[in-house]
């Protein structure tokens, strides 16, 4: 049986603006007072009204504008009706007919696959709407609380068609839209914080007939949106495979179990009984012919910020990188700059080589010890001058790389000068013969009993002395010319 799953996504994000969507409460993702940024509007008291925020609409045209979406000359809101504790109007505002965006697509650009990273994923729609409050349930599960805050906050929805077939696809879709309306300076779109969350829908299709669909709900990290997918094509397979009906339903995550599990039957599409927003007037986006209209898409075009994309594929093209580190670098922007700094700053002679050493200790080492002991990127002291230095004396073999990697840890902290330490370390790259085989008599005659091993066939007793002897010159030999040397001793 050819079983092909078949994925689309919906995204939520809210924006960055100042005030809430409708009226001049503050937008403030960070607010822990509940109910403190409430007002009779986007509480829904009698004979209120609503006022649009034109930064949120200007934000969701920069995003389709980015996504190369159509963006038609016209748009209007409208009512979606539907009774929850966290809706106090009784309806959202939302768009039906005639979203603010249409069509578009994103690359998988962050993908490490090149062909992969090519692939594009069409857009179906981008439209705003407005956030709900929060539920607070309590831990004994008696009763439930209700925080306004986040009533009226500016949502954008984006759709994308049922163009994606695995789990992987849709988290680096999501992976890739982040960095883009972070870029974009439109959101923050954590996940975490909930200020950017996904909806899956999934069906498996028999010989290109489609199947029925599920839909997974509140996912809220990248791993989620991956595995809950990978999850769900196995169970809908096994079902299908079993002879079976997969019924349509909106299921969770369980991210302990890493499960889905049944939350509600869906039997038919709700009916929200949309009609056109009667408080706000039709939107005049743009004229197509003559001056008019709310914005002006060429200039917002042409201020439109480098896409990671095209930071992306610059950084490969400038600095000869790998598809691989530059992913890792457009999605640091400190790194990047760092990294960028460090080269600009390097030794000409060494730039060559220089380039991919500076690229590999940032993104391997530097990060890796950021990761590792939990750092901020302000908590490194290392400037880019020292780090270039480091680097030139990498490049030009006057220290090891075992020597490098040692003093990169302390100038991580310290910042002291990298000439100085190893000048008063005595930590230039021995590569001097005759003062390497005193040493190495020397540990000849110390370790009798491991040149005996080594005679025996024993063939990491020679690592065991040239370990040795790279402790004795604190990594300052060159390892090869001590195992050569080591060699010649017992031929
Ligand atoms: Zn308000």
């Amino acid at each position: 049986m050819e079983l092909e799953p078949t994925i689309g996504l919906e995204i939520h994000t809210e924006l960055k603006t100042k005030t809430k969507m409708f009226c001049d409460c503050l937008n403030n993702p960070e607010e822990i007072v509940a109910n403190k940024n409430v007002c009779p509007v986007c509480l829904a008291h009698p004979g209120t009204l609503p006022v649009i925020n034109k930064k949120a609409l200007e934000q969701v045209i920069i995003v389709g504008l980015a996504l190369n979406s159509e963006v038609p000359e016209y748009s209007k809101f409208d009512r979606k009706n539907y009774f929850y504790p966290d809706l106090p109007k009784g309806y959202q505002i939302s768009q039906y007919d005639m979203p603010l965006c249409k069509g578009g697509e994103l690359s998988l650009f962050l993908s490490n696959d090149l062909g992969e990273s090519k692939k594009n994923i069409k857009i179906t729609r981008v439209h705003l709407e407005e956030d709900t409050g929060k539920l607070i349930h309590s831990t004994d599960k008696e009763s439930t609380l209700i925080d306004f805050n986040r009533a009226g906050v500016p949502l954008m929805e984006l759709v994308t068609e049922p163009v994606i077939h695995t789990g992987k696809e849709a988290r680096l879709f999501a992976q890739g839209l982040q960095l883009l309306l972070r870029t974009l300076g439109v959101s923050e779109a954590d996940m975490e914080k909930g200020q950017m969350r996904c909806e899956v829908n999934i069906s498996l299709s028999e010989n290109k007939k489609l199947g029925t669909k599920v839909e997974i709900k509140n996912l809220n990290s990248f791993r989620a949106v991956e595995r809950s997918i990978d999850f769900e094509i196995d169970r809908q397979k096994k079902i299908l495979e079993d002879g079976e009906k997969v019924i349509q339903e909106t299921r969770g995550w369980d991210a302990g179990k890493e499960i889905t599990y049944s939350q509600r039957l869906k039997e038919e599409a709700q009916d929200y009984r949309y009609f056109p927003e009667p408080d706000l007037p039709r939107l005049h986006i743009y004229s197509k012919t003559k001056e008019g209209g709310l914005f002006n898409l060429e200039q917002m075009e042409s201020q439109l910020p480098k896409l990671p994309w095209q930071t992306k594929q610059n950084l490969i093209q400038t600095y000869d990188i790998s598809s691989q580190e530059a992913n890792i670098l457009v999605q640091n922007d400190k790194a990047l700059l760092f990294f960028k700094d460090t080269v600009s700053k390097l030794d000409p002679k060494y730039k060559k080589t220089g380039t991919p050493l500076a690229d590999n200790y940032l993104t391997t080492d530097i990060l890796g010890i950021k990761e590792k002991e939990g750092l901020d990127w302000k908590d490194i002291k290392l400037s880019s001058d020292n780090f270039a230095r480091l680097i030139n004396n990498l490049a030009s073999g006057k220290i090891s790389s075992r020597v490098g990697k040692d003093i990169l840890l302390d100038i991580i902290h310290s910042n002291q000068d990298v000439e100085e330490i190893i000048k008063t370390r005595g930590l230039e790259k021995i590569s001097n013969e005759s003062q390497l085989k005193s040493i190495i008599s020397e540990i000849i005659r110390n370790n009798q009993k491991t040149i005996e091993d080594y005679k025996k066939g024993k063939e990491n007793a020679l690592q065991f002395l040239v370990g040795q002897a790279m402790a004795k010159t604190r990594g300052a030999a060159d390892p090869k010319l001590l195992e050569k040397l080591f060699k010649e001793q017992f031929s």
